[in-house]
């Protein structure tokens, strides 16, 4: 239906109803066809580049198979479950101990009644099971986080870290959530800094059993999701003490993980030695509660050691494959990276959902216009554009990558291949610190985008923002992932130079370190044709100089700075200057990730739509960043207002077809129902949900 002049059809019965009236008037807003665009008037004309952009005919349908994953129909299935199931659905209020409970009773029916088994496919098909998270993340995020506890993070220690015995024991009871569980790593004193725990598990050779404590009340184990309420185990980090016959008595053999029992599976009693304390009311993901452990002398068969990476023998004595201390910690931790690529790939989830509610919303709602003409769309204000066309551009390039990184995680998963370790680690680190973040700060601008409709809490910013924001922290904090990505290119850059072979993710700074080790090209950084501004290989060369530019002046300044300050001082003092290498390096991965698939999509009208918002994705950031090129002289002051001028241009393109891009994500109503995103017979969802 195509919107009409407010006030042409008003009637005697709206007059007297003025209710009636507003409602009408507001349903307009939401008619789902936006208005198109009224070139003749001269605002609106100024407003854009509307006399130059010719809109693009998109097959949503076309495009939805370019972008869908594999495991849609699971993820359907997820859906149609909860949907049928309205008992089941988090209503938008909701106290924190009735939606534990909630949360707990969505994840047995899943498990039990909708026969979905995430478990198995941690191990056996990763993609399978980060859809699943992603669909039941969408159905509410608390019941995402919990499941990712119980099958990531508590069954995933038992897969991952401990051996054949322990799969043997527990695998069913973890499967079927008859032996919920937890994964007790952080400590009141130590979050980040893991190996600075300090529970202890040391081995009793008399009893053949290890003794679990909590030295001091900064070791009590804080924060630990499933452990308030519902879990009967927890993987308790600590650190492995073995008896010696020396002086000190023990050996701190580093942080080892162990199956501790904390509830009794019959009565759910705390079990003797073990305290359990709730952390309480959190900003968000209050269906999980979060409690806090403290252990007294509990005692626990040696046989509870995950001993995948370093065992203790019957008589004491130590055996591991790898030969240190932090060897032994670096593969534990490695093991453990899943839970970063399903928060990166589901945190792209987020970002979606928002994306679409805002921009579905900004089609729909009409402020102001030119004298007596129709209100327009606030799409069309280049302000909204600015705000929502590059986070939707970003969309799609996060996309892509995140299921780069899930397939690339599989493949690792299954070949063990070292390289490939390597590359999932610095990969998973950078994309989960570097989309988190942006999701986080894309979820404020979206509820701002969509004014005061978008605070009201059935719209879904509050607990999207809420839920979300934690993303940043857990599984990693952010700030400290982008170090490793960072140290990691450091590494790659000094076997750069030994003439060692790089890891595949970083072969690129082969080429452009040798680039940013010459001039840049004074005759190619004037060039500003739209041609040469849209060709990805001056949109690629252009990141990577930025990223190879950083990575030799961080060394450079590091080396200098290690002489006087130490390494870790000399650290600190280039830290900025780290993280910044690491978010461009991300940048140039997402990028050529991006520029991949627009290559490879097979239909025309799709991959013009992914070329256009390739286009904008990888100008506006150069913009972004337009100082630091200018400083160098990489892009003439011509060439960067150019820049400028096409990434405003294509931004004005993209709205053209926001609608087909966020239809394309294909969610279904179940997960962007928000009454701000739905069409107008909808809407009365929403005036009837503050009483009409
Ligand atoms: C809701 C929720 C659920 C959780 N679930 C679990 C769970 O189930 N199991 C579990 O074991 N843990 C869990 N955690 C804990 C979580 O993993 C930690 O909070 C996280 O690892 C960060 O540690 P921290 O809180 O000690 O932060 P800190 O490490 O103290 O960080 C605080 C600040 O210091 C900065 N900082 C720290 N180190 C550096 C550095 N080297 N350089 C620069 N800046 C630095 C950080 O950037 C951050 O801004 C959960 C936390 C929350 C809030």
């Amino acid at each position: 239906m195509e919107p009409t002049d407010l006030n042409s059809n008003r009637t005697d019965d709206d007059e007297s109803h003025p209710t009636a009236r507003r409602i009408q008037r507001l349903s307009l807003h939401l008619t789902p066809v936006p208005r198109p665009l009224d070139r003749t008037h001269p605002e609106l004309q100024a407003l854009t580049c509307a006399s130059r952009a010719a809109k693009l005919e998109v097959d949503t349908k076309s495009l939805i198979v370019c972008m869908r994953g594999k495991h849609r129909d699971v993820q359907e299935k997820v859906f149609e479950f909860f949907n049928s199931r309205p008992e089941l659905q988090t209503p938008v209020e909701i106290s924190k101990d009735d939606h534990r409970e909630l949360c707990m009773r969505q994840l047995v029916a899943l498990v039990r009644e909708a026969g979905i088994k995430p478990f198995r496919y941690v191990a056996e098909d990763p993609a399978k099971y980060f859809a699943i998270l992603e669909a039941v993340g969408s159905v509410d995020m608390s019941l995402g986080i919990k499941m990712g506890v119980q099958y990531s993070l508590w069954g995933g220690t038992v897969l991952n870290l401990g051996t054949k015995k322990h799969k043997a024991k527990y695998y069913d009871g973890i499967d079927n959530l008859e032996y919920p569980g937890c994964f007790a790593m952080t400590e009141l004193h130590h979050g980040s800094n893991v190996q600075g725990i300090q529970t202890v598990a040391t081995f009793d050779p008399i009893t053949d059993e290890f003794i679990i404590d909590t030295p001091n009340d900064g070791a009590i184990k804080w924060w630990i999701g499933n452990a308030a309420v519902h879990g009967k185990f927890a993987s308790v980090f600590a650190k492995l003490m073995l008896p010696t016959h020396d002086t000190k008595g023990v050996s701190d053999m580093g942080v080892h993980a162990f199956i501790v029992p904390i509830r009794d599976l019959k009565t759910h009693e705390t079990l003797p030695g073990i305290e359990i304390h709730d952390c309480g009311h959190k900003i968000g993901l209050n269906g999980v509660d979060n409690g806090a452990l403290r252990f007294c002398s509990v005692r626990i068969p040696r046989d509870n050691l995950l001993n995948r990476f370093g065992d203790v023998a019957r008589d004491g004595k130590y055996t591991s494959s790898l030969p240190s201390i932090n060897k032994r910690f670096a593969a534990t931790l490695g093991e453990l990276v899943g839970g970063r690529v399903g928060l990166a790939y589901s945190s792209v989830s987020v970002l979606k959902v928002a994306a679409t509610i805002a921009i579905r919303y900004s089609l729909l709602r009409q402020q102001f216009g030119p004298p007596k003409q129709p209100e327009v769309s606030i799409l069309d204000y280049q302000s909204q554009q600015h705000k929502l066309m590059p986070m939707l551009a970003s969309t799609y390039a996060f996309h892509f990558a995140t299921l780069h990184l899930v397939e690339t995680y599989s493949e690792m998963k299954k070949s063990h291949d070292e390289q490939l370790v390597g590359d999932v680690h610095a990969l998973s680190a950078g994309l989960k610190a570097y989309v988190t973040s942006y999701t986080a700060k894309s979820l404020s601008i979206c509820r701002e985008a969509c004014g005061g409709h978008g605070y009201a809490a059935v719209n879904r910013f509050g607990s999207l923002r809420n839920d979300h924001d934690i993303f940043q922290t857990f599984e990693g904090d952010n700030t400290v992932l982008l170090q490793q990505v960072a140290a990691d290119l450091l590494k790659q850059y000094k076997e750069k130079f030994r003439g060692g072979t790089l890891a595949v993710t970083w072969n690129y700074l082969r080429e452009s370190m040798n680039t940013y080790l010459s001039q840049p090209n004074p005759v190619t950084a004037r060039w500003e044709s739209e041609d040469h501004l849209r060709d990805p290989k001056f949109q690629l060369d252009a990141f990577r100089y930025r990223t190879s530019r950083l990575l030799q002046s961080v060394a450079v300044r590091l080396n200098k700075h290690s002489k006087t300050l130490g390494s870790f001082g000399a650290w600190n003092r280039c830290l900025n200057h780290l993280l910044t290498l690491a978010e461009s390096h991300i940048e140039s991965v997402i990028l050529a990730k991006l520029i991949e698939n627009v290559k490879s999509c097979p239909d025309a009208s799709s991959r013009a739509a992914l070329k256009l918002v390739c286009d904008l994705y990888a100008l506006d950031r150069i913009w972004n960043d337009i100082g630091t090129y200018r400083n160098v002289d990489y892009v003439a002051p011509n060439k960067a207002k150019a820049i400028h001028k096409l990434a405003e241009y294509l931004s004005f393109q993209v709205r053209n077809i926001a609608g087909d891009l966020v239809d394309a994500f294909d969610l279904p109503d179940y997960v962007t129902r928000a009454p701000i995103a739905m069409k107008s017979e909808a809407y009365s969802q929403y005036t009837q949900y503050v009483g009409f």
